[in-house]
């Protein structure tokens, strides 16, 4: 069923700021939620709704289940929380941090020591339980806040860029640790992130945000291949965009016309002036016989599993079209490019 249900909530702050359109919200029991967008846009603010540290303005509702929280204080609210920093008592030991939200819900002792050790150890810090946290690691201070989270069982976890300020590795690692846990415990989350790569991996559904309005509300199948509008298409890594004409489902590119009736999104290819947005896969090198065009190499960048050769010469922008990794480019040369339709996004241009 529905766990957390915001409708027509709208935040205006008291300097006049407008930080969120109305906007309606729902989040399904034991479901991870991912709100990404660019800074700004207004996902703390969603998230700090949720919490009862902000209030909608006159008209928004916040339900939690059958529970009309909206007016409901963080503390009746019964919301784990964990931020970009830390936001531990730098004073007590990782165990006594764990289970600070249990002596609030006068959780007896017995019971209080055997759940921060189910939580220690699922988080993998048991053998810091007796350190004092200013002498962890930044990651394992995560691993505490998310331990000191969860331990007292909340209706909601709300999570605001929690590893943000660690390292690549380590994000990815707690990343994948974080989704497994989740789902596991069957604890439904909000989880707030400007990183498109940490919102795919981890969104049962992604909320794109854009200006303090909703853009898009997706699986992340959904958002990768079929998104709405040309922000969301760029925001989730379609890094490449041509203008193009259409006509009768074909685009002309120079002398060429590729048949673009198969593209990617439910947007029919329209005639007239048309963005295509694609991703690296979009577009291939390929033989001269099979091109579309020609470009020339402008960049070239050896990336392990793939080769990433950015072309010129296509449209006004250069273009970015990955490549077998043993292939040999070089810059300057003339290469031949063809596009795929399937992966393609069409847009009308403005
Ligand atoms: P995000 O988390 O997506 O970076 P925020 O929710 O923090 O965005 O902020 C959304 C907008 O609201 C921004 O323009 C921000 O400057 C503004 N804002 C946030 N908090 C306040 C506040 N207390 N008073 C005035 N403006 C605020
Ligand atoms: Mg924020």
């Amino acid at each position: 069923g529905t766990a957390i249900a915001l409708t027509n909530c709208a935040k205006t702050f008291a300097d006049g700021t407008r930080a969120l359109m109305p906007f309606d919200l729902s989040i399904t029991a034991g479901e991870t939620l991912v709100l990404l967008g660019p800074s700004g846009c207004g996902k703390t603010t969603i998230l700090r709704m949720i919490a009862g540290l902000e209030f909608p303005d006159a008209g928004g509702a916040i339900h939690f289940g059958e529970d009309d929280v909206t007016r409901h204080s963080i503390e009746q609210r019964r919301v784990g929380m964990v931020f970009q920093s830390y936001a531990l008592f730098p004073n007590m030991t990782v165990a006594e941090n764990v289970a600070y939200g249990l002596k609030v819900q006068k959780v007896g002792k017995a019971e209080r020591d055997q759940r921060v050790r189910e939580m220690l150890e699922m988080m993998h810090i048991d053998m810091l339980a007796d350190r004092r946290v200013d002498q962890l690691s930044g990651g394992q201070r995560q691993r505490v806040a998310l331990a000191r989270a969860i331990a007292p069982r909340p209706r909601v976890l709300l999570l605001d860029e929690p590893l943000t300020a660690l390292d690549a590795k380590l994000r990815v690692r707690l990343r994948t640790e974080i989704n497994a846990l989740l789902r596991k415990l069957g604890i439904t989350a909000i989880y707030v992130t400007h990183d498109q790569e940490e919102a795919m991996a981890l969104g049962d559904r992604i909320v794109v945000m854009q200006k303090g309005e909703i853009a898009q509300i997706g699986t992340p199948q959904e958002i990768y291949r079929a998104p709405k509008t040309p922000f969301v298409a760029d925001f989730v890594g379609a890094s490449n965009c041509l203008k193009v004409d259409i006509e009768n489902g074909r685009a002309l590119l120079g002398r060429v016309d590729v048949d673009v009736s198969r593209a990617w999104n439910a947007n029919p290819a329209t005639d007239g002036l048309s963005e295509i947005y694609f991703r690296a896969d979009g577009l291939m090198l390929c033989a001269p016989h099979d091109a579309h065009f020609t470009a020339t190499v402008e960049a070239v960048s050896y990336l392990g599993e793939k080769l990433r050769v950015t072309v010129a010469g296509i449209g006004n922008d250069a273009v970015i079209v990955d490549t077998d990794p043993d292939s040999v480019v070089r810059l300057g040369e003339t290469v031949h490019c063809r596009l795929v339709p399937e992966k393609l996004t069409m847009f009308a241009a403005n």
